[in-house]
């Protein structure tokens, strides 16, 4: 049911197969009112003016609308690709107008052909005391349990419900029990939009990567309730497949006009920075001149197109291999969205799991929050993992210069002479010390990612250290009897100096320092005659 291409950090570009058709992911679905006439954008136009492939609808205001005739969800909504709709659950909490089961909710969903439906489950509130929460998380998994008993139509697929909230243990459980039911074929987290209004994504990560470790990484994972295109990257990083919000439309109603990053008063913009077919046949003084519903209409089709246009952006980048550098840039919009990006990468070890170990782009090193990318711990994975060829001596050469900004033409160079001093081979473990990526053995610095990257920023003093610290410490588990260091040494000798990083490796280690650059290549070349002997 669910096929997966490519994958970068926890997003997958895949396929969710359905009867009544395929959805792409990572997927935006727009939630629509299952009345036609209440939305603002055609719903006829969703798949062939805006390319969705999903939508999601309530089935409480279905169910208190219709529940004693006979409808079709797909001629109701005059959608005919995919439908999911929620269990209702959410609104019967805040209305109480209609009675749900258990059991009427799925023969409900089942009889109006809904194609992703969603068991009665139980959201928590913010509010909700830990007792609470976990009496809700543990009957909505006795509801889970009873599903496979209750389903009829073997054309909805069964959206497992995930609950917990903030409080991760019952996440865990939650999703532990959600994926023993058989009959689950896609699961969804809830509970999460009161923390999403709250901007409080840190914790949101903490919950989708909770459930993440523990569902199933065949089937696609749904998050009810997203909101602005600037979190869009965070969650499919974090692993959601799915999700929905009904932002493009609310923010309309306000005359909130959004763009990737930020929302604008319709009143405060001058022009548009956009270029869909809404903004370039109008501009906002125009706009605001129209009937009110014409004017909401056309600003949340605009909003559903700036949606759809990051989502298309965040396939594409997974596709390239940019995923993270997306990601990055989008984090710097809000601080929020920085600290949901910092949580992100205390879950490296899981985000590096997925990450495809060779990409069409080499890396972009653009700021220090890139030595917590996967590439980079997937290489000191494979270092720490390394067989040496039992060389008892070992040159190391550090390259860790600031004015370093392309790796890929000094590895070559450094090749390049090593090759010229065959003697050189026979006796020498040969280590590069290099910036972001630490040690890596000469023999692999054509390998990708280690060769193709470039860096924008200057380390810091304290990150180059770090790189250094570590470097050594590894070249210490080796016990090597002779070490050459040689090259930009500057910040070696500081670090000694405060913390004697060298002291056991003292009696025997030399030093060449030196300046790597253009010029003074042949320097290297003299040292290698030299020790080579
Ligand atoms: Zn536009």
């Amino acid at each position: 049911m669910f096929e997966i291409f490519e994958s970068d950090l926890l997003g997958r570009n895949g396929i969710i197969h359905s009867t009544k058709g395929k959805i792409r992911t990572p997927s935006f679905v727009p939630v629509v009112h299952p009345e036609v006439s209440k939305n603002l954008i055609n719903v006829v136009d969703f798949q062939s003016k805006f390319d969705v492939d999903l939508i999601i609808t309530s089935s409480y205001i279905l169910k208190r609308r219709f529940s004693d005739s006979e409808i079709n969800l797909h001629d109701l909504t005059n959608f005919q690709g995919p439908i999911m709709t929620d269990s209702g659950a959410y609104q019967s909490l805040v209305y109480g107008e209609i009675d749900l089961t258990p059991e009427n909710v799925i023969e409900f969903q089942e009889m109006i052909g809904s194609d992703f439906a969603v068991p009665l489950d139980i959201p928590i509130s913010k509010t909700d005391s830990y007792e609470i929460a976990k009496y809700k998380v543990q009957e909505t998994i006795l509801r889970n349990q009873k599903v496979p008993s209750l389903i009829k139509s073997q054309k909805t697929i069964w959206v497992g419900p995930i609950q917990g909230g903030r409080f991760l243990d019952l996440v865990k459980k939650s999703a532990i029990e959600a994926n023993k039911v058989d009959c689950f074929n896609m699961f969804a987290i809830g509970s999460v939009v009161e923390l999403m209004n709250d901007y409080n994504y840190d914790i949101l990560i903490d919950i989708i990567l909770t459930a993440k470790q523990i569902l199933n990484p065949a089937k696609p994972i749904h998050l009810f309730g997203a909101g602005h295109p600037s979190m869009f990257p965070l969650i499919v990083a974090a692993g959601c497949d799915t999700f929905d919000s009904a932002a493009y439309a609310l923010y309309a109603q306000d005359d909130r006009y959004m763009t990737t990053n930020y929302t604008y008063q319709l009143a405060d913009l001058n022009e548009f920075p956009c270029n869909c077919p809404i903004c370039s046949n109008i501009n906002p003084k125009d706009l605001l001149k129209l009937e009110k519903f014409e004017r909401k209409k056309l600003l949340s089709a605009h909003n559903l197109y700036v949606c759809q246009t990051e989502i298309k952006h965040i396939r594409s980048s997974i596709s390239s291999g940019t995923f993270w550098n997306l990601l990055e840039s989008r984090s710097r919009v809000h601080p929020s969205l920085r600290r949901g990006f910092d949580r992100l990468q205390k879950y490296l070890r899981q985000l590096s799991k997925n990450t495809a170990s060779t990409k069409k782009k080499g890396i972009l090193f653009t700021s220090e929050s890139d030595l917590n990318r996967p590439e980079i711990l997937l290489h000191k994975n494979r270092l720490n993992n390394l067989s040496t060829k039992k060389r008892k001596k070992l040159l190391l050469i550090s390259i860790l210069n600031d004015e370093i900004k392309e790796t890929y033409q000094i590895y070559k160079i450094i090749r390049n002479y090593v090759n010229k001093h065959p003697n050189l081979i026979k006796k020498f473990e040969i280590w590069i010390v290099a910036p972001y990526f630490g040690l890596l053995p000469i023999e692999i610095s054509e390998v990708y990612p280690l060769t193709q990257s470039v860096l924008a920023e200057d380390i810091s003093k304290e990150k180059m250290q770090a790189i250094i610290y570590d470097s050594i410490n590894l070249v210490k588990k080796w016990s090597f009897q002779e070490i050459f260091l040689l090259g930009e040494i500057k910040e070696f000798i500081s670090l000694e100096k405060e913390i004697n990083l060298l002291s056991d490796l003292k009696t025997k280690i030399k030093t060449f320092g030196f300046s790597i650059n253009e010029d003074n290549f042949e320097q290297l070349s003299a040292i290698f005659d030299i020790i080579q002997v």
